[in-house]
């Protein structure tokens, strides 16, 4: 690559007819060609896609955007898209709940909960991101399309590749959870199980691709990848009404998500799609990987890379290659980020289970433990309008509560063996909910 490359293109020989421009540096504002890079040459910072946003505000309504389809592509001028065929399995569009029990549980007023437990195809978050740089990875040529994955975004590429006909080789780290490797694995990908931890994953697959020529999601595709993480942003906008919330909680891996959901806001606030307000942006860690919110507690403006050491693998990222952007994104709007121990995931996953009916993973359990510390510390007002982020399924995560939700009664197939258990069963939740005589 040159820097021939770089400035002197004209925007419309690969994006005719397209809201996307170009590939811009987000430190140096260098632009590229819409093509399979991800740093910068001349600084090494991050590329970001740029969109026509006078275009974009000239054609986009809530109108129009609420006549498109049921999925993540309602958003398609603010995908970074150029052709006419998308890969839509569904993905996106998923519940907003208000929530009831956990709202006063919690002592606040105005909760939701994006459940993203059940997104489609692989119930997580990263189908979103999947589905956008899958349909980029196509447009671009590739055959083979791959990721280094902390176990959800495997499932996805692996799933979505699939149903797109791609050849698909996945990296993840040797220890994950049984139900992210079987999730995977079905679809028959290739699958490197890597002796190692996440970062050691990441630089593996770096130099694959520059090796292989293959279509890393997120890596040589990382611009198009975190695009698709805006989606969720917009939904919740969409979804309240054409209305900002007050504040959002989230998960923190690499802190992708957390900034792209900023961006989401703040573009549909640039185009007239939405009322400008402040959002509260308040980001979740698990103490065994916490790299972000030490930075935060120090006070520090870099991140320090950490060896991850928690139940939250879907988030055990040591070195977040975001981390200083969702840092100034929380500070910014006067936001925190914490963390939380492995028995408060745990404790989170079941509380949200016991209050809404939602299964979440750890990530989940994660974010729900930070959402009740944050309201604990009065970090978060029981007025503002409050959205917490659940972006992966306990199904796959089985592992982590095995021995902390109890067993089933097994019975004989007769009544009274029925009626004995059921009257043990009885006396046990008496004697948990005996007051404490003084
Ligand atoms: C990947 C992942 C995240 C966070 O991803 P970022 O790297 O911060 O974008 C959060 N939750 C789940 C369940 C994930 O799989």
């Amino acid at each position: 690559m040159t820097l021939q490359s770089l400035v002197s293109f004209a925007s419309n020989t690969t994006s005719h007819g397209s809201t996307c421009k170009s590939l811009k540096c987000r430190e140096c504002g260098a632009e590229y060609e819409l093509k399979a890079l991800h740093v910068c040459e001349l600084c090494f910072g991050p590329l970001e896609v740029n969109y026509d946003y006078d275009q974009l505000r000239c054609t986009v309504t809530r109108d129009s955007i609420e006549a498109g389809p049921k999925s993540i592509w309602r958003y398609r001028p603010f995908l970074p898209v150029v052709g006419h065929e998308v890969i839509d399995l569904g993905t996106g569009m998923t519940p907003l709940v208000k929530s009831c029990r956990l709202a006063r549980r919690l002592g606040l007023k105005n909760l939701y909960i994006k459940n993203d437990a059940v997104n489609m195809p692989t119930l997580s978050f990263k189908d979103r991101v999947v589905s956008v740089a899958l349909t980029r990875a196509r447009e671009l040529g590739f055959s083979t399309v791959s990721c280094a994955s902390t176990g959800n975004l495997a499932n996805s590429t692996a799933a979505i590749a699939a149903h797109a006909g791609l050849d698909c080789c996945v990296f993840i780290p040797a220890d994950l959870e049984s139900g992210k490797v079987m999730g995977t694995l079905i679809y028959g990908p290739t699958v490197m199980a890597v002796e190692g931890n996440y970062d050691q994953v990441n630089r593996l697959c770096s130099e694959v691709a520059n090796t292989h020529g293959w279509g890393f999601v997120n890596i040589n595709l990382r611009p198009y990848y975190s695009e698709g993480s805006k989606t969720l942003g917009y939904e919740v906008i969409e979804q309240l009404g054409w209305q900002l919330p007050d504040h959002i909680v989230a998960p923190l891996a690499s802190g992708s998500l957390f900034t792209k959901i900023y961006k989401g806001f703040r573009e549909f606030t640039e185009a007239g799609l939405v009322e400008p307000k402040t959002v509260r942006f308040s980001g979740a860690q698990a103490d065994g990987c916490s790299p972000i919110a030490q930075a935060y507690r120090e006070g520090r403006d870099f991140v320090t890379p950490v060896k991850p050491n928690t139940i939250a693998k879907s988030i055990a990222i040591g070195n977040p290659a975001d981390g200083i952007y969702a840092l100034e994104i929380a500070r910014k709007t006067n936001g925190a980020i914490e963390s939380v121990t492995d028995l408060e995931i745990i404790d989170g996953i079941k509380l949200l289970a016991e209050t809404e009916g939602i299964f979440t993973e750890t990530a989940g359990g994660t974010t729900v433990a930070v959402l009740k510390k944050l309201i604990e510390s009065g970090r978060i007002d029981p007025d503002e309008t409050t959205v917490v982020y659940i972006t992966g399924n306990g199904l796959k995560t089985q592992e982590a509560v095995q021995g902390y939700v109890g067993e089933p009664l097994t019975i004989e197939p007769k009544l009274a063996s029925f009626e004995r258990a059921l009257e043990r069963a009885r006396t046990l939740e008496r004697l948990e909910w005996q007051p404490v005589m003084i």
